[in-house]
């Protein structure tokens, strides 16, 4: 993916570069982040990406790349939403659903973008769009960009990649131990030692900070794999770019997302600590 002129972090370019490269680009993303200029910037990138003719995309010259810049490319959709919340219809999400089968008119892929979808999207109009989730047409892209992923239900959640724009702040020595620790687990032929490290995970503050320091060093270590950048903890990540395919770490990666937002929905640690263990092994021992 073409970066040139995109503010973003080296985490998010190496994420969006790894799931290009291995073919298994998804068909819905979540852009989750509090500055929404960010998250409109990796939007119109992604429209661009999505559409655009050049072999370098996205270009930013060709004339598709011009008229997604201007909001002017038919193949790329706003929701439009009304009311005085700007909530998002049941009607529209069908309306959406039915162009989704219709073949896109210039470019290969259709682009559905929902802003604020964390707000947006009530209950029916989630459960409507669901299925097309589930099941979605070929070359099909849906946004969503989000403040807080974490409210959407996981019945969406588990259907999209996350990508988190938030750049990655300090954590303190201690935290940071520990995430190593369950991290170097990973590398080990049995899962005795991963189990035993996840119990670390036993208040919920403190199980937030292990995964988003867990995040940060699995997102280094995919970084390593398209340049030198590291943020945190430069061996580790050295040694599981080395180890791991970039497919397994943006499995790991996913999981440790999906982790985080089941912290905020209060279920128990120690389930959560027994789902991630079987998860992590699930993706380490795929082919
Ligand atoms: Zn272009």
């Amino acid at each position: 993916m073409n970066f040139e002129n995109f503010p973003g972090n080296e985490n998010i370019k190496a994420e969006l570069n790894a799931l290009e490269q291995n073919r298994r680009f998804p068909h819905a993303l979540i852009l989750n982040g509090s500055n929404a200029q960010s998250r409109e910037a990796l939007s119109q990138l992604l429209s661009k990406w999505a559409v655009c003719k050049s072999s370098s995309k996205p270009c930013s010259s060709c004339i598709p790349c011009q008229k997604a810049e201007k909001g002017v490319h038919p193949d790329i959709y706003f929701a439009k939403g009304s009311g005085k919340t700007d909530s998002i219809s049941v009607e529209e999400i069908r309306n959406i659903t039915r162009n989704c089968s219709i073949i896109a008119n210039e470019a290969d892929t259709k682009v559905f973008v929902i802003k604020d979808a964390d707000k947006r999207l009530g209950v029916e109009a989630l459960n409507a769009f669901l299925k097309t989730l589930e099941e979605p047409p070929q070359s099909i892209l849906f946004l969503l960009l989000t403040e807080d992923a974490g409210i959407l239900p996981e019945t969406v959640l588990s259907r999209c990649v996350v990508l988190n724009l938030e750049q990655i702040s300090g954590f303190d020595d201690e935290t940071l131990k520990e995430a190593q620790k369950i991290l170097l687990s990973l590398l080990e032929s049995t899962e005795i030692s991963l189990l035993k490290n996840l119990s670390a995970l036993n208040e919920k503050k403190k199980a937030e900070a292990l995964l988003e320091a867990m995040r940060a060093i699995l997102s280094d270590a995919l970084s390593m794999t398209v340049s030198e950048e590291t943020i945190l903890s430069r061996d580790l990540s050295e040694k599981l770019s080395e180890k791991l395919t970039k497919k397994k770490l943006i499995g790991l990666i996913e999981t440790v997302n999906r982790g985080i937002y089941t912290i905020s929905r209060n279920v128990s640690l120690v389930l959560l600590s027994t789902w991630l263990c079987g998860e992590f092994r699930r993706i380490l021992w795929q082919k």
